[in-house]
Formats: structure tokens, sequence, C-alpha cells
């Protein structure tokens, strides 16, 4: 059986590795791969390697370390298609939609391209008799990454990108559930000519993760995932001292406005709640009407919209969405779904019990709509990560925004309506880190930031943008004056000021 092995110091590790983990198909319920399970020595080794190699790589000029993320982004291009096909088959989602999770990686590779400029640092001529100031962005060494299933591309490369176009060393650990893509886009940077031991991969699960977050050496943790796991994470981490950023859960909502034009609105929910099988942080799984006609005009056209729908394996090209991750998954969506209707939600679409023809062990869940959900119930409080759609009925504008704002969670957040000024109020007022004004998923372009409010982000930097520039770089400020001939100053026991 295939072993997908760690990357390490720019090479394949060939040690049989003491300890393996099953890497399924979601399409067929095989296991189709085995992938090695690191411990706390292979992390001391990524770590020394990486800490060794990181001088010379920081000390080249930030133009030359962007010729190579350009060289990056074209070898990533070049290979869109075998990498769709390799993260498709590991994860289960359908060929475009993998392309989609490359593509918004490899902006933010784009976006490092520009890294000379982005690492100038600021200058104050005169602050003082003689004195100048300026300040510097420097690398911090050594930085990981702990990345989650569902975008096995985009989030390993919302973390490379700005770690080593910034002259850090970076490790990724990729969700051990779909491995195969980071390392194959680590030999990439290899060929791009990113020197040996400046991205390595290192697979595993707590143990692996517990020695990233302990390790001296390494000076900042990325962290993607569930909310649980992110703030246990960000705690380890900043208790020894690590720069930390962890991204958690998410529960969306999306409202709508009698204004709205519920059309374009059920096109864009619709692929929204059940687009990637449900699995992305940016799904929109709570649609929130206001007025009891909106509600009935949103949920006839949401099931005329969703008998459309065709989940299939992920080389169907006319799927719309293919199988959950694992079998453990499905039925933790399942769950959620008799949980919701035992809370008193109406099942208004089931898709539990879907089973393709051939497929007959594949992960695979219909689209589910539950409507009359309430607050109270737990299937709302709670991620549920599959295609399942609730609606929670509001009365008013200023009743729908409270449930957002409210909830445990704060990732995404969605307004369709025609009307500015509900829309600026809603921008303004929502406690929610990224919202959308018509626009379903609204994850920031390459050149802003991503980041969740509350439960959904730990730790007060976001990820790519400048954000990531401030994340892996620290700024030093220099205060200087040189001589300049004249009468030697009084000394003095005052802290300087610039009265
Ligand atoms: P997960 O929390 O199970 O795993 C994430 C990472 O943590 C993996 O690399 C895993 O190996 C590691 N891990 C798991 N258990 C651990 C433990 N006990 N101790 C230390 N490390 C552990 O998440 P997942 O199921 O892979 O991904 C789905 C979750 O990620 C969802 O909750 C989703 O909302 C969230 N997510 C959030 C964002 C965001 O930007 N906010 C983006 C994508 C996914």
């Amino acid at each position: 059986m295939r072993l997908i092995q760690h990357f390490i110091d720019g090479a394949t590790v060939t040690e049989t590795p003491a300890r393996t983990g099953d890497v399924f198909d979601p399409s067929t319920g095989q296991v189709q791969a085995q992938v090695a399970l690191g411990d706390s020595d292979l992390v001391a080794r990524a770590v020394a390697n990486a800490k060794a190699a990181q001088p010379a790589w920081a000390a080249m000029n930030p133009q030359r370390r962007a010729r190579v993320m350009f060289r990056f982004k074209e070898l990533i291009e070049a290979n869109m298609d075998e990498l769709a096909e390799m993260l498709s088959r590991e994860h289960g989602k359908v060929i475009a939609d993998s392309k989609g999770d490359i593509q918004r990686g490899l902006e933010v590779v784009e976006f490092m391209c520009g890294v000379p400029h982005l690492l100038k640092g600021e200058y104050t001529e005169g602050a003082g008799p003689g004195i100048d100031v300026y300040s510097m962005r420097q690398p911090l060494g050594v930085a990981a990454g702990i990345t989650p299933f569902n975008f096995p591309a985009m989030i390993p490369l919302w973390m490379c990108a700005p770690a080593i176009a910034c002259g850090n060393a970076f490790i990724i650990k990729p969700s051990e559930r779909d491995p195969s893509v980071p390392v194959r886009l680590a030999e990439l940077a290899l060929e791009a000519g990113l020197p040996k031991g400046i991205l390595n991969v290192v697979h595993g699960d707590k143990v692996v993760v517990d020695a990233i977050l302990d390790h001296a050496d390494v000076k900042a943790v990325s962290f993607v995932g569930s909310s649980d796991i992110a703030q246990y994470v960000y705690g380890r981490g900043a208790s020894n001292g690590k720069r930390m950023q962890c991204m958690g859960g998410a529960k969306n909502h999306g409202i709508i406005m009698p204004d709205a034009d519920l059309d374009q609105a059920v096109a864009d929910i619709v692929g929204a709640a059940y687009g990637s099988a449900g699995e992305r942080c940016m799904a929109l799984p709570v649609v929130v009407p206001v007025g009891e006609e909106t509600a009935e005009r949103l949920r006839a056209k949401l099931i005329e919209a969703i008998a459309d729908l065709r989940v299939g394996v992920p080389t169907d090209p006319d799927a719309h969405y293919g199988p959950v991750v694992t079998a453990q998954h499905k039925a933790r969506i399942e769950n959620y779904i008799q949980m919701a209707i035992d809370e008193g939600a109406e099942l208004v679409v089931d898709g539990r019990g879907l089973s393709l023809q051939g497929h007959e062990e594949g992960y695979f869940l219909g689209p589910t709509l539950l409507d009359r959900v309430n607050p109270d119930m737990q299937s709302y409080k709670e991620e549920i990560f599959g295609p399942v759609l609730q609606i929670l009925r509001a009365k008013t504008f200023e009743e729908a925004i409270t449930y957002p704002t409210a909830h445990q969670y704060g990732n995404g957040v969605a307004l369709f309506t025609r009307n500015g000024d509900f829309a600026r109020k809603f921008a303004s007022s929502i406690e929610v880190g990224m919202v959308g004004i018509n626009v379903p998923i609204p994850v920031p372009v390459a050149y802003h930031s991503f980041g969740g409010w509350k439960r959904s982000g730990f730790g007060d930097l976001n990820q790519y943008g400048m954000d990531g520039v401030r994340f892996y770089t620290r700024t030093k400020t220099v205060t200087q004056r040189w001589p300049s001939g004249g009468a030697v100053l009084d000394q003095s026991f005052v802290i300087p000021t610039m009265s």
C-alpha cells in the first residue's frame, strides 16, 4: 500500500515509520494509503534542519526570495490538474472545487511575490536633534502551521507563503485525513528554488502537534481547525512563549431581507450551504429570512433548487458536491440531523440514506433542509459541517441580526438586500469577522486578511494579507545619532523626551 511520508530537509524521509494512520477514499470507503505519523524526535529533527537552513535564506535579498515565490506560483499552476486530482481523491470534493481550493492558496503566493515592498520598514528623519529613527521587519526563525482536512492546499499555502517569503523556515503539520497535497507543494517549492530545509512537512496527530507546541525553537504557530482544539493549541503554544494565531469553527448566517433579489440569493445560498458537502468554515449553514412572507417564498425556492442538486464522485463533472471526508464524520452529521428533528425542527428535505450506485460504501449524504429551527436548539448552537441548511425565521431586521451576534462563532455572515441603509448598519454592528453584502462566502482576497471573531479565532493577527506579514516578522526599531563634531551633549539622568 502507498505510504505517504514526511518531507524534511528537501527530501522524503525513508525510514519505516513506527506508527501510521489510514487514509480513506471517501468515495469508496476503502483505505487507499497509509500516512506516516511522526513523534517528538522527528519534530526535533525537522526543526533542527529548518533552524540550520533559515539564516542563509533570510540573508538572501527579498527580491531573490520573491523570484522563488514567482517560480513556485508558476509550478503550482503548471501542476494544477495533478494537484486537484490528488486533493479530490483524499478529500472527496469535486475536481472544480479542488481547483478553487488550490487557486485561493495560489493567490496568497501571488501576493507574497511582492514581498520586497511588503517588508519595507518605516523611517523618520529628524525625530530629535540629529536623530533619525527607522524600523525594520525581521523573520522569526522557524514557524509551524497545523492545518485542517477541509482545505488541504489553500490553508497550508495561506501559512507557508507569507512565512517563507518573509525569510522564515516553515513546518507544515497537515491533516492526517488528506496529507498528500502539502507534500507535493513542498516538493514544488524545492523545485522552484527554495533551499532545502525551508519548507518541511511532518505528518502526525496530537503527538506531533504537542511536540511542535513545546519545542523552544519554534517561534510561531498558526493553527486552523475546530474551536476546542484551536483553544487548546493557542493556550499551550502561548504559555510556551510562542506567537500564536488559531482559527476555529463556524456557524455562518445568511440574512434574507424582504427586498432581496431572491432568485440570486437562493442560487448563492444553495452553493454556499451544500458546496464541498458543507465542509467549509465559510459555508452558509443557517439562513434567516425576515418576515413570514419572505420565509415562505425562500423555502419554496430552496426546495426547488435542492431537487436539482447532484451528489457524485469527485471526478463526475456534473456533480455539485461529493462525499464527506470520513465514515465518522458522516455519522456525526446524521446525528445532528436527528438531534434537530428531536428538538422540534421541521425536516423539509432529508439527505440521509443516499446511496450511489457502484459507491455504496462511500460517505455520501444528500442535501438536508430543516425549517423552524430556533436559537435554543443544540443543533443550531453547534457546528454541523455537512450538507445541512437550517432556516431560522425572524420577524424583523433587528431580530435577525441578534442571531449571528449572539452566536458562539463569529467567522462569516451575509446579508441579502437592496437597501444600503440596512447594509451599512449590518456591516458596522454585526459581531462577526468577515461580512458579505449580497456575497455568500466573503473570504477576503489575498491582499486583505482572513479571520473570525469569538470562538472562531484565538489570537489577534489574521491569516495572510498584511497580517500574515506581521505575524511572521517582528519589528525592530533603531534610533540613531551620528557624531557631527559638535559640542558634547550634557549627561542626563532623565528619560529622553521630545520636549
Ligand atoms: P480538527 O480540529 O479535528 O483538526 C485540525 C488539526 O488539529 C489537524 O491537523 C489535526 O491533526 C489536529 N488535531 C486534532 N486533534 C488534536 C488534538 N487533540 N490535539 C492537537 N491537535 C489535534 O479540524 P478538522 O476536522 O480537520 O477541520 C474542520 C474544522 O476546521 C471545522 O471546525 C472548521 O470550521 C474548521 N476550519 C476553520 C477555518 C477558519 O479559518 N476559521 C478554516 C477551515 C476549517
